[in-house]
């Protein structure tokens, strides 16, 4: 199989891109290395069945050939972290949607199959229990610009449930929960990774707001096996299906754990959410997966308990 990965040198792009390889796929990845890193593909450079191009994913010319090359794609490159997003409004959007209907498009011109990377974020501020695909959506106002992300992903949704309806394109769509794992970067705000750092460097692990917020927490290998099936599932097509780990925790309760696994004299400091992220910001109290749909179709069982998925970021900054 010849896949395309967009963002493939990313977080999850690189995570993807290695196991594809491992599989037997010719992987070309496309990253323009705003977020995404060489060094997160060191490992797969010199591999002959894995090809890098450098480049935006709004270039026509160079994504046309690409798409026109492989048999799928997975559409991953996007505008990525809080921090990030609440920094470059306009990035953000460009990319997301303009990113996301560039991919469609010349995916329906060659009838290549895509799967689109989307994002819990799109629940909004839902609350009260586990989120299922076909709950509704809790969206802040326009004023508040985390919901800029959450609605472009949206549109990236529509999109590509549209052109499944009436192009009759194979589209499947996996919003994806908190996603960790080595490789990922605390750069862009993410809580797991600076926890971690700041936990082996005896800096104060910076708890925003009052920390009874929740997370749920998968592993990255998870969330690759989990795409690969669903990529793989003809059933799945023209559907939205969540990948996350069910499995909830307060973000004060993370702080202690990252403390206790690292066994770190750092002081536990909550930071009011202005301070963190400037003014204008409002977080999700809960968030947590109803994962039914995915265990009932491909079997998804994740393998990497909290337990496990701290340490292997420990040991991901301690190296
Ligand atoms: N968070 C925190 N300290 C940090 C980074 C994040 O307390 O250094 C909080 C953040 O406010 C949110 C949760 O941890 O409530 C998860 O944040 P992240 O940005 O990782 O993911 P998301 O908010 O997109 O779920």
């Amino acid at each position: 199989m010849r896949t395309l990965i967009t963002g493939g040198a990313g977080f999850i792009g690189s995570h993807l891109a290695e196991r594809l390889v491992e599989l037997g796929h010719e992987v070309y990845a496309i990253d323009n290395l705003w977020t995404g890193k060489l060094s997160n593909v060191a490992k797969i450079q010199s591999n002959k069945r894995f090809h890098l191009v450098v480049d935006t994913i709004l270039n026509e010319s160079v994504m046309n050939e690409l798409v026109f090359k492989v048999d799928h794609i997975y559409h991953l490159a996007a505008a990525v972290g809080v921090l990030n997003i609440m920094d470059h409004p306009v990035e953000t959007l460009d990319i997301n949607v303009k990113g996301t209907e560039t991919v469609l498009r010349l995916a329906n011109r060659f009838k290549k199959k895509v799967l689109i990377a989307s994002t819990s974020e799109i629940y909004g501020k839902h609350v009260g229990h586990s989120l299922a695909e076909d709950d509704n959506r809790v969206m802040g106002t326009v004023k508040k610009r985390r919901w800029a992300y959450a609605c472009s992903k949206t549109l990236d949704e529509f999109l590509a449930l549209a052109y499944y309806d009436e192009k009759k394109l194979p589209v499947v769509v996996a919003r994806l929960f908190n996603t960790v794992g080595p490789r990922q970067t605390g750069r862009y705000g993410m809580v797991l990774p600076n926890f971690v750092q700041s936990a082996i460097l005896g800096k104060p692990i910076t708890v925003f707001g009052d920390g009874t917020q929740t997370r749920s927490f998968c592993h990255v290998r998870d969330v690759v096996e989990a795409l690969i099936k669903l990529m793989d599932e003809a059933r799945a097509e023209g559907d939205v299906f969540n990948v996350g780990n069910d499995h909830e925790i307060s973000i004060k309760d993370l702080a202690q754990r990252v403390k206790e696994m690292t066994r770190s004299p750092s002081e536990i400091e909550f930071i009011p959410y202005e301070k963190a992220y400037g003014p204008g910001f409002e977080d999700m109290q809960r968030r947590c997966p109803n994962v039914e749909k995915l265990k009932n179709l491909i079997g998804f069982k994740p393998n990497h308990d909290l337990e496990a998925i701290i340490q292997s970021v420990i040991d991901y900054f301690k190296e």
